[in-house]
């Protein structure tokens, strides 16, 4: 990577890559921008490259419209990357995993619905209800995954995870046990989240992760999905999450504070500045560019517990 020019700063010669990956299944909110914000101070202080890589594979959530509003969300907040790239793209790279994974004869048809998961009663780390791991010695009817009306999982290695991220969070896991084997593919012909993200994170060899807590519980999963697959393990980080009123995390899908509602109160300036308190970078709301928070960014800054979101 070569030394740029960006956002006044000159940045450093440094090595690997960051990236922002949001799904565009919704609006921008709050959560959305501060997470944004974090991969792109921890990237560009660091001399690292910045991917924007839009999460459009959920065909049967997509709305037309929604990529162009993330990216003008983000573009509002004052960001820019060094690549812009679409999930969707990678299709290829995506079928030739589940490919390798049937090789080894690791993929295993799976129509448990969440009722039956949930009869068994066993909690995820993530809060969801685990899987038993019920059909995990149902053979493949076809030869050919392609050709499975089932949802797919694979086969982890049933072996407990001792890991820890960059900020010290504890990502110990045994995952086949803890959160159950994960569905690779859904029956609806989806390739799904697990296996996407880190095939995603390996062809445009990402070296740093940072995102929200809310997705710690499945980075053991990941991490042995990476190791099946014979990929470079990124560092992680998790940052402290916006929770909505009720103390949720403020999802899209709870309908709280779209960009299109922050921006009839908000500059963009304005909104980086009052992430920039926020998050603990700044001692004011002052209005400032992401660039202007570079200089003396450092993780050491940033808030570790979860904050309740009220604005205006
Ligand atoms: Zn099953």
């Amino acid at each position: 990577m070569d030394a740029t020019e960006s956002s006044g700063k000159s940045r450093v010669i440094g090595g690997g890559r960051g990236r922002f990956a949001p799904s565009i299944t919704g609006s921008a909110h709050p959560g959305t921008l501060l997470a944004a914000l974090l991969c792109w101070l921890d990237a560009r202080s660091s001399g690292r490259d910045v991917v924007l890589r839009l999460e459009d594979l959920d065909h049967t959530r997509l709305r037309p419209g929604q990529h162009e509003g993330m990216l003008e969300a983000l573009g509002w907040l004052g960001l820019d990357w060094d690549a812009t790239t679409w999930q969707s793209g990678l299709g290829p790279q995506h079928e030739a995993a589940l490919d390798s994974l049937q090789a080894r004869g690791l993929l295993y048809p799976c129509q448990c619905s969440r009722k039956e998961r949930r009869a068994q009663g066993r909690r995820a780390p993530d809060g969801s209800f685990a899987y038993a791991n019920t059909c995990q010695n149902r053979p493949m009817a076809t030869s050919n995954w392609r050709d499975c009306p089932e949802s797919l999982r694979v086969r982890l290695p049933d072996t407990h995870l001792v890991l820890e991220d960059a900020s010290g969070l504890d990502l110990s896991q045994r995952p086949a046990a803890e959160m159950g084997d994960p569905i690779v593919r859904r029956a609806d012909g989806v390739i799904a989240y697990h296996l996407v993200v880190v095939v995603d994170d390996a062809a445009s060899q990402v070296s740093h992760v940072v995102r929200g807590r809310d997705l710690a519980s499945s980075t053991a999963t990941q991490y042995q999905l990476q190791s099946l697959l014979g990929y470079a393990h990124p560092e992680y980080r998790h940052h402290f999450l916006l929770l909505g009123s009720r103390k949720q995390k403020l999802a899209k899908l709870h309908g709280s504070m779209p960009f299109e509602e922050l921006r009839t109160r908000h500059s963009g300036p304005g909104f980086c500045g009052l992430l920039a308190r926020l998050a603990g970078l700044r001692a004011s709301d002052r209005p400032c560019t992401p660039g202007e928070l570079l200089s003396d960014f450092g993780w050491e800054k940033v808030r570790r517990d979860d904050l309740l979101f009220v604005d205006g």
